[in-house]
C-alpha cells in the first residue's frame, strides 16, 4: 500500500483531506491499519448519471466505497472488480477500481418493477435488494496475468456484513467496514439540487503488520488448513479497535465538515494514530473505442452480422453510458436484411 518514504508524521486534525481522497492509517500502538474514503463529486457524478431509482444508487454508492477501500489496499496495479450476483431486484453491482490511476466505476442493473414493491413494502434495506448469491472479487492486471478470484455468498446480508464475512473465512483477518451514502441539497447555477455523497472507514488487525502492510491478496487458498473463523484471535486491541468504529455514524462519514483526519482523531487520538499520503480517487471510465472495436472484431461473424441495427452498430458502455457507432464495415460486419 504505502511506500514508508511516502508517510507523513501525524497530521494535525486541523489538516483536511479533500472529497475523492483515501486516507490510509495506522494505529501501532493497537496493530490496526486502515483507510478513510470520502467520495463527493466523484459519487455523485457516477449515480446521478445513471438515475437509478434511490434505494438502488445507494447500494451502487456502497459497492463503489467497498471498491475503493479494498481496491487501495492491493499491493500491485491494475483493477480490482466487484461484482454481485444475486436473486433480488437488484440483479447486478459492478464497481470497479484501477490502481496506480484512482480510477473508479460502477453500474447496477435491476428490475424496476422489483424495485418499486419493495420500496412500496417498506422493506428496500440492501439485503432484501442483493437477495441470495454471491459477491465476486476479481483483480485484473492485464491479458498476461491471473485474475484471482474470491467468492462470497449473499444470503440477504448488508454489503458491510458480506464484506467482514469475506475477510473472516478467507484471508482470516479480523476487519470491519463502515459505509455510508447520502444526499445533500446543494446550490448550484440551476438552483438547489440533490448531490449524491459517499463515505466509508476500513479497519483491520494485523497483529505482525510489517512495514508493506498485508493485504488481501483474494487467494482463499492462503487460508492455514483447518483453521476456521473461531480460531481467528480477538485479543484486546481487536475489541478496542473494533468497538470504536463501529461508533462511527454515517453523518461523520458523510459530513463534509468532519474530514478524515478528525474522525481518525476523534476515534483513535489516545493510542495514538498516523496517517499516509492520501490517494486521489477519480470518477473515469477506463472504457475506449478501439477496446470496443477489438472487442466487436473478436465476435463470430454470424454475431457481428446480427448487431447491425439501422445501417449501423451501436455499442453503449454500462460504466458512463457512452455510445460507440461502428460502420459495419469498420468491423466486418455484413448488413443482412
Ligand atoms: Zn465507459
Amino acid at each position: 500500500m504505502t511506500d514508508p518514504q511516502t508517510e507523513i508524521p501525524i497530521r494535525a486534525p486541523a489538516a483536511t483531506s479533500a472529497d475523492d481522497t483515501i486516507l490510509p492509517f495506522e494505529v501501532a500502538t493497537l496493530d490496526l491499519r486502515g483507510r478513510v474514503v470520502r467520495l463527493g463529486d466523484d459519487v455523485d457524478e457516477i449515480l446521478a448519471r445513471h438515475d437509478y431509482p434511490a434505494p438502488v444508487a445507494k447500494l451502487l454508492g456502497e459497492a463503489i466505497v467497498l471498491a475503493c477501500l479494498l481496491g487501495s489496499s492491493l499491493k500491485f496495479d491494475g483493477r480490482f472488480i466487484m461484482q454481485t450476483q444475486g436473486d433480488g431486484p437488484v440483479q447486478m453491482l459492478v464497481a470497479d477500481y484501477t490502481a496506480p490511476t484512482g480510477k473508479v466505476r460502477g453500474y447496477a442493473r435491476y428490475d424496476s418493477d422489483g424495485v418499486a414493491a419493495a420500496v412500496a413494502a417498506g422493506k428496500f434495506d440492501s439485503g432484501t435488494l442483493l437477495g441470495e448469491g454471491h459477491l465476486a472479487m476479481t483483480v485484473d492486471q492485464g491479458p498476461e496475468t491471473s485474475r484471482y478470484q474470491g467468492l462470497v455468498a449473499l444470503e440477504g446480508n448488508s454489503l458491510e456484513e458480506v464484506a467482514h464475512e469475506y475477510f473472516l473465512r478467507s484471508e482470516q483477518i479480523p476487519t470491519r467496514v463502515r459505509l455510508a451514502v447520502g444526499e445533500e441539497m446543494r446550490a448550484g447555477p440551476d438552483g438547489m439540487r440533490h448531490r449524491w455523497r459517499a463515505g466509508g472507514i476500513l479497519l483491520q488487525h494485523l497483529p505482525k503488520a510489517s512495514d508493506s502492510a498485508r493485504v488481501p491478496d483474494l487467494d482463499p487458498g492462503d487460508a492455514p488448513e483447518g483453521m476456521t473463523p473461531d480460531d481467528v484471535e480477538e485479543d484486546d486491541a481487536w475489541v478496542e479497535g473494533r468497538a470504536l468504529v463501529e461508533t462511527v455514524q454515517d453523518v461523520e462519514l458523510l459530513d463534509p465538515d468532519v474530514s478524515a483526519e478528525r474522525l481518525l482523531y476523534r476515534l483513535f487520538h489516545e493510542r495514538g494514530v498516523r496517517v499516509f499520503r492520501n490517494i486521489e480517487v477519480d470518477a473515469q471510465c477506463s472504457c475506449a473505442r478501439e477496446n470496443v472495436e477489438a472487442l466487436l472484431k473478436s465476435f463470430p461473424q454470424d454475431d457481428r452480422d446480427h448487431m447491425v441495427e439501422n445501417g449501423v452498430i451501436t455499442v453503449t458502455c454500462e460504466f458512463c453510458s457512452s455510445a460507440y457507432v461502428f460502420q459495419p464495415e469498420d468491423v466486418g460486419a455484413k448488413v443482412t436484411s
